[in-house]
Order: C-alpha cells, then sequence, then structure tokens
C-alpha cells in the first residue's frame, strides 16, 4: 500500500522523515494525529518490528482508534506495537520493573478519590485543621511537586518552596506529603503522577533498566506535545537518548494544561536539547471550513506568545458562525436541543455528528434534560465516571484488596461493607495494633486471634476468610477476572445487599453492578486482551480515563457533551460552544495574569476548531450559580472573532414550528400524556418546545391527532421590549408570535399593536406588563 497517496507534501516529509529527531507544529486539523498514524504504518512497511515502536496519545481510545488504522493498513503486526497514554504505557513498565522500587506487579493505582482519602486521615493524624489544610488543596500542591519532580525531601530542603507554604500559612505540607509517599508505599500504591515521577526515578537509578527499554525503543512519537508536563518530557527524552529517533507533534496553539504542569516551553526547549532537530509546519487545514478556520485564526492572533503560523484551508466557503442569544441557562438548553434536532431533520445527521462543549462539567445539566425531552441520546465524556460511582468502587475495592493486601483505601472501604458492625475505632485499633507489630494491617487482621478476642475478633476473622478464599481462588490456574468478580461480587454479600434495596437508586445501583460484571466478561472475551487474570483486568480499569468509557447500553450514536479540556484532538460535523459569558468562559477562576488569559484564549480556540462543518456559539442572559440567578455579559472572545463570519442564529422559534410539520415517512402521535401542552400549564416545567416534536423521533405511530400547539418559552419579561420597534417580530406568552404594526409612546406609558398569527388577530398591549419578547 501506499502510505504517501492521501498526504500533502509536508505531510509527506514528516512520515518519510524516519531517523533522528523531528518536530511537527502545526495548526488544528492540519493533519498532525493522521501523520502519526500513516508515518507508523510506513515504519512496519520499512521492516520495522511492531515491538520497536512507542507511540503516545492523549487518551487510550485514541491510542485504539490509531492501532485500528494501523492495523487495516498493515495487519495483525498492529498489536504488538506499544501505544497509549503516558501513565497507561509507563504502569506497564512498573509492573515490569517496579521491584527495583520496592513495588510488587500488582501494586494498587489510587485514583485522586482514594489520594484525598488517603490525606484526610493523614491531616487528622497530624491533629490539622482539614478546612485550613484542604485534602484537596494539600493533594495538589504535592501533584505539582511530583511534576516537577521534586520528592519529598528536596521539598522540605527547599527553602523557597517553604518560604512559599509558610507565607500561604500551611507550613505543614512537606511533612503531609512525605507522611502521604510513605502511606502510598506501605500500601504498596502508586498514584497517577507517581506513574510518571517512579518512572524518572527508575530511569535515572536503574541505568540497566533504562538501557533495556531505550534498546527496545527505536521509534518514539508522541501526540498532543504541546500539553506533555516536564516529568513527561524527561521520561521520554532518556528514553530516546540511544537511537534519536523521536517525532513529536503538537500546536502550541491548543496548549492548554498549564495548570496541571504542561510546558509549553517543552516545545521551545527542544531546539536546545536536538540540535539536528528538523522541524515541519503544516499549515493546511482539512478539517473545517473556511468560515470556521478564518474565524479560529482571528481569535488566536489576539495571543502575543505563539509561534507564527498562517492556517488556510481549500474547504468550501461554509456557512458562518451562529451566536444563539437565550434568556437564561434553561433557554440555552432548549435552544441548542431544538437546533440540533433541526439540524438532523434537514441536513440527515446522526447523534454522533453532534458536540455541545463547554468551559465547566456544571453546565452539562441544562442540556441534559433538554435533549432528554427531545429524546435525543447523548453521553457525557468527564462527568462522574462510571469506575467512581459508589457500588462500583466498593466492588473493585474488594477485588483490588484481593490482589494487593496491603491496598489500605481499599481494605477500609470493604471491611465494614456490607455492614459487620465494624467502626472506626476498631480499625483504628488495628492500625495501631499494625504499627506496633510492624506487620502490614493484614497480618494483623489475617491471625486476629493471635492479638484479640471476643466477638469483634470472631467478626474479622469471618471477613478474613472470606478473603483468603477469594485469593485462593486467585491462585488456581486459568480462573479469569469474571469468574472471580462474580464470585466475590456474590460471596461478598455485595450483591445481594443492592438487590434487597428495592429503591429506584438501589436497583440502578444494582445494574451497575451487573454492568461492571457484563464489563469484565467482555474483557475476557476479547481476543484482544492477552492476560485475563483479575489483575490484569484492574490495571486496564484503573488507567482508564472517562474518555475512554463506552456507552452503557452499547448504542453510541449519541450526542457527545464534554469540557472544551476533553474535546482535544477529536472533531465533529457541527460543533455548539456553550456559556459564551465572562466569568465563565474566560473563566474567573484562571485569571490572575495576561498568561491566564492567553491560556483561556487557546482554550477558546481548541473549541472553534473541532468543527467540521457547523459552529453555533451561545451565551444567556442570566445563570444560575451557587445557587442564585446572576445575570452575566457576553464573552469578551465573541468581539474577538472577526465579525465577517459571525451572525446571530436566524429565528430557532420558527424552527422549531418548521419541525413541527411532519416530515414524509413520520406521524404524530398524540395522548393524553405527551400530545399537547396547554398554554394554561404552568411553563416553568415546560420545555418552550411542544413534546409533538419527541414523538417525531420517535417514530411512534399516532392516534387520536391533535393541532400542534403552540407552547411559549418561560423566559418571558416587560424589560426585554425596551427597544421594541416597529416591525419587529414578537412572541407573546398567550398570543404566540405577531408582528409591531404600530407604537405609541406617552411618557412612561409604552404600548404596542401587535398583529398576531394563528387567527389571534390584532391586540393593543401595554408594555410595562405584556410577556413579549422580541425575536
Ligand atoms: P488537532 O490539532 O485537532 O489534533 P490534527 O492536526 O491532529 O488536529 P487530524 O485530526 O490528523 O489533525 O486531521 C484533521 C482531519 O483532516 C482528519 O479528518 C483527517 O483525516 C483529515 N486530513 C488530514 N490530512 C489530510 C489530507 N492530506 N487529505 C485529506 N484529509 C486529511
Ligand atoms: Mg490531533
Amino acid at each position: 500500500m501506499n502510505y504517501l497517496a492521501g498526504l500533502n507534501e509536508p505531510q509527506q516529509a514528516a512520515v518519510q522523515h524516519i531517523t533522528g529527531p523531528l518536530m511537527i507544529i502545526a495548526g488544528a486539523g492540519s493533519g498532525k494525529t493522521r501523520v502519526l498514524t500513516y508515518r507508523t504504518a510506513y515504519l512496519l512497511d520499512k521492516g520495522v518490528d511492531p515491538f520497536q515502536i512507542l507511540l503516545l496519545t492523549f487518551t487510550n481510545k485514541a491510542a485504539g482508534e490509531m492501532r485500528a488504522r494501523v492495523e487495516k493498513a498493515v495487519g495483525n503486526d498492529a498489536k504488538n506495537i506499544w501505544m497509549g497514554t503516558f501513565h497507561s504505557v509507563f504502569a506497564k513498565i512498573l509492573r515490569f520493573e517496579g521491584k527495583h522500587l520496592g513495588y510488587t506487579p500488582d501494586f494498587s493505582i489510587y485514583d485522586t478519590d482514594d489520594s484525598k482519602s488517603l490525606l484526610k486521615s493523614i491531616i487528622k493524624e497530624r491533629g490539622l485543621d482539614d478546612k485550613v489544610y484542604k485534602p484537596n488543596l494539600v493533594f495538589n500542591r504535592i501533584s505539582g511537586a511530583k511534576n516537577r519532580l521534586i520528592g519529598p525531601d528536596e521539598y522540605l530542603n527547599n527553602p523557597i518552596i517553604q518560604a512559599d507554604d509558610a507565607a500561604a500559612k500551611l507550613p505543614e505540607i512537606g511533612r503531609l506529603y512525605k507522611l502521604y509517599t510513605l502511606r502510598c508505599f506501605q500500601a504498596n500504591a502508586m498514584d497517577f503522577d507517581d506513574l510518571l515521577f517512579n518512572t524518572n526515578v527508575l530511569f535515572r537509578d536503574h541505568p540497566v533498566v533504562l538501557d533495556k527499554y531505550q534498546r527496545k525503543f527505536q521509534y518514539i512519537m508522541v501526540d498532543e506535545f504541546q500539553d506533555t508536563n516536564v516529568s513527561q518530557y524527561l521520561i521520554i527524552k532518556k528514553l530516546a537518548a540511544m537511537h534519536n529517533n523521536l517525532a513529536v507533534v503538537g500546536d502550541d496553539a491548543q496548549s492548554i494544561y498549564a495548570f496541571r504542569g504542561a510546558n509549553i516551553d517543552n516545545i521551545l526547549n527542544l531546539e536546545k536539547d536536538y540540535p539536528n532537530l528538523v522541524t515541519i509546519k503544516l499549515e493546511q487545514n482539512y478539517r473545517s471550513t473556511n468560515s470556521i478556520v478564518q474565524a479560529a485564526n482571528s481569535v488566536i492572533a489576539k495571543n502575543k506568545n505563539q509561534l507564527k503560523k498562517n492556517i488556510f484551508t481549500e474547504n468550501e466557503e461554509g456557512s458562518l458562525i451562529e451566536l444563539i442569544k437565550a434568556a437564561s441557562d434553561n433557554e440555552e438548553g432548549r435552544l441548542i436541543a431544538t437546533n440540533i434536532f433541526e439540524a438532523k431533520m434537514a441536513l440527515g445527521l446522526r447523534n454522533t455528528d453532534f458536540a455541545i462543549l463547554y468551559r465547566t462539567n456544571a453546565q452539562s445539566r441544562a442540556f441534559e434534560e433538554a435533549l432528554r425531552r427531545l429524546n435525543i441520546k447523548y453521553r457525557i465524556v468527564g462527568g462522574l465516571s462510571f469506575y467512581q460511582r459508589r457500588e462500583i468502587k466498593d466492588l473493585l475495592s474488594y477485588l483490588r484488596f484481593v490482589i494487593n493486601q496491603k491496598d489500605i483505601e481499599a481494605f477500609k472501604r470493604i471491611i465494614n461493607l456490607p455492614k459487620r458492625g465494624i467502626g472506626d475505632t476498631t480499625i483504628a485499633r488495628i492500625e495501631i495494633t499494625a504499627a506496633e507489630q510492624e506487620k502490614s494491617v493484614w497480618e494483623i487482621v489475617s491471625n486476629i486471634r493471635q492479638y484479640q478476642a471476643g466477638r469483634f475478633a470472631e467478626t474479622i476473622e469471618g471477613f478474613a476468610d472470606l478473603i483468603k478464599s477469594f485469593i485462593l481462588m486467585t491462585q488456581v490456574p486459568n480462573k479469569d477476572a469474571y469468574e472471580i468478580a462474580s464470585h466475590v461480587a456474590k460471596a461478598s454479600g455485595l450483591l445481594k445487599e443492592l438487590h434487597e434495596d428495592k429503591t429506584v437508586e438501589g436497583l440502578s445501583r444494582y445494574e451497575n453492578v451487573q454492568e461492571l460484571l457484563n464489563s469484565i466478561k467482555q474483557f475476557v472475551d476479547n481476543p484482544d486482551t492477552e492476560d485475563h487474570s483479575l489483575a490484569s483486568f484492574l490495571q486496564t480499569v484503573s488507567l482508564l480515563t472517562t474518555a475512554d468509557e463506552d456507552d452503557p447500553d452499547g448504542d453510541n450514536d449519541r450526542v457527545t457533551m464534554m469540557t472544551i479540556h476533553g474535546a482535544k484532538g477529536l472533531e465533529f460535523n457541527h460543533v455548539y460552544v456553550a456559556g459564551m459569558e465572562e466569568d465563565l468562559f474566560p473563566s474567573q477562576m484562571m485569571l490572575q495574569s495576561r498568561a491566564d488569559l492567553e491560556e483561556e484564549r487557546r482554550l477558546f480556540y481548541v473549541a472553534i476548531t473541532r468543527a467540521e462543518k457547523k459552529l453555533v456559539m451561545s451565551y444567556a442572559e442570566s445563570r444560575y450559580q451557587y445557587g442564585r440567578l446572576k445575570p452575566c455579559e457576553p464573552s469578551r472572545f465573541l468581539d474577538e472573532i472577526d465579525p465577517k463570519y459571525l451572525q446571530f442564529a436566524r429565528n430557532i422559534r420558527r424552527a422549531v414550528e418548521e419541525t413541527q410539520r411532519i416530515p414524509q415517512g413520520f406521524v404524530r402521535r398524540t395522548d393524553s400524556q405527551s400530545g399537547v401542552v396547554s398554554n394554561s400549564l404552568p411553563i416553568n416545567n415546560k420545555t418552550g418546545i411542544s413534546t409533538t416534536t419527541s414523538n417525531l423521533i420517535q417514530k411512534k405511530p399516532v392516534v387520536n391527532s391533535a393541532p400542534a400547539t403552540y407552547v411559549p418559552s418561560p423566559d418571558f419579561a416587560p424589560s426585554d421590549t425596551k427597544n421594541l420597534q416597529e416591525g419587529d417580530r414578537v412572541e407573546h406568552l398567550k398570543f404566540g408570535y405577531g408582528k409591531v404594526k404600530k407604537m405609541d409612546v406617552n411618557g412612561n406609558d409604552r404600548k404596542a399593536t401587535i398583529e398576531f398569527e394563528g387567527g389571534v388577530g390584532e391586540k393593543t398591549l401595554l408594555l410595562s406588563f405584556a410577556k413579549l419578547r422580541i425575536l
């Protein structure tokens, strides 16, 4: 196969440059990821052994997609390429090599919740106030230090850091860091940052190990290079040192993780570190229409700190970027949902063609409600992950403990689950005994009779026997993860407890656990899974990012909702960027300097450049925040888009009416529940969009057809009419749509004569009372 067809000239050059360091610095949608995929296939075609290739991506899903594409081109060989996120690739290396650092291959990976829970107990133990030493804050400080490769001793010995912490009135952080590290180590556990930190330590202190992996990985590639942090950069620099075949692709204009320690200087430093670096620029965008590309260019041009690029496209001009103004966040949800519905109908698009992007996860609620009402399926990427749900973590904690009996966070979670009457005092007593005896908690628990007698000892012995029986099961050859997990779910009593809870939440928790078991079955049955063991499953699951999760019912045709951060590298036919308001985007919380504003602007640039054909932005004039309705102003970023490419959205309400005309192949259904929403109903509970619309999507047969009733939006305010003029189109709460024929102003007493549609006729209204809005 000719891997060069389908690539432009600079892309071809990048694919063919396989020896020596290479940096592809290029705009959004210019084919960076595509080049890496083709380059991998090209390498294999040139006879490079797949075991010699390492490809680092932003999500595991992205790695999976790239692997599938390479596989299509070159066949099964692609399976053996090491591909994945930094975290998953280096966790795998640490499984093999962690012994050099004192970890066993079965080490646990603590997620953020585990880390914070551990910190909380340490803060308490040291008698500190957790309102001052907030676990979240302490966690972030520790994480920041690890990402800059500052270990606890270095932290404590660094006068600048110490002075900083003292000034922040948090002088104990260093000691908390030290204790936290020790506890993780004792638990044979690493947190996410440790996966990188420890890899660095491993390569620094064990040259033989480094040498092994340097020999192995002769070709290293990194996607989204602009968002690597110092710790990640040092790892790849070390790995590439022997062969120097490092190819990185990135876009400085899309660097959006500075707050997590990503360092745009990595791009600038690369030339210093690799004097013979070859740099290739890609400037042609293949993703988006010209309007979108130009709008994105006009925005990013406002940033001072950037490498010069001239992004252009030969794609069609495309339609202008639309701007939707909504009265409230709820209305924003409805208008966007309607817009999606309308576009689906008009253009024959699928749900997967749409994405709604926002600055913060909390914004998803209004869209969820509105989409649900229109029966449009959606998925939220990056909300509360399936694997973070209580019942899921409960079962996973059992499984973690069965694999790693030092995992103290898992132990604390399951020791009294289902309830055995073991309280915090008993747990504390066990911990103290363990410390006194210099033994692990499990060593105490599994021999409890030696240390305690009485009722508690009996209960604990029962628990220990249960765990021992599970451990035995993992030692039986060929017992796969599914067999063990389903046994543990039953024998532990977890499933029974959930089954007996007949509340709606209980039922859904029970279903979630079943779902987890299904996913373990899928893992075991998947021909790509090499190792079917429970330990192997746990490792995979602990490294999933929310972007990697599949949809629960297997129906993947869904509108995607996610934060802009999560959307990096992705593309969608239609993109909605919601919440374009000051303080929300740019985020007030992130703005302390010009550099922060530039980072927010890069985030905006990322959002715009996700769209292929159509980009719609929206803002609300008021929004509930922290329980209060707050007036909002449109974002300054809207002013930064070249106005040539921007227009207000056409009348969406009209569009709703249009969609209510029944397209071919559909019939309208009306019944007492869902057919007609009458004007007299309390409108706040209503969607503003007749449920007849959703009937169209359901393709359900009709009974008893009734007229599609006009349903007004709840967001009417007399204040909206200040600027009313003759000729304006308006919407009235009760009378529906109309056109202003005459204005009559007499002091404060303003009247409008309006010709309403739909047989309502002409009305004269007093504007200070009229429930009217201008369209
Ligand atoms: P981002 O900066 O958002 O990560 P990117 O630079 O990685 O973008 P890709 O995702 O690789 O860009 O490519 C964007 C789109 O353009 C993809 O749909 C890709 O298949 C297409 N594309 C890239 N190069 C070409 C080409 N030479 N001919 C046709 N289509 C191309
Ligand atoms: Mg990309």
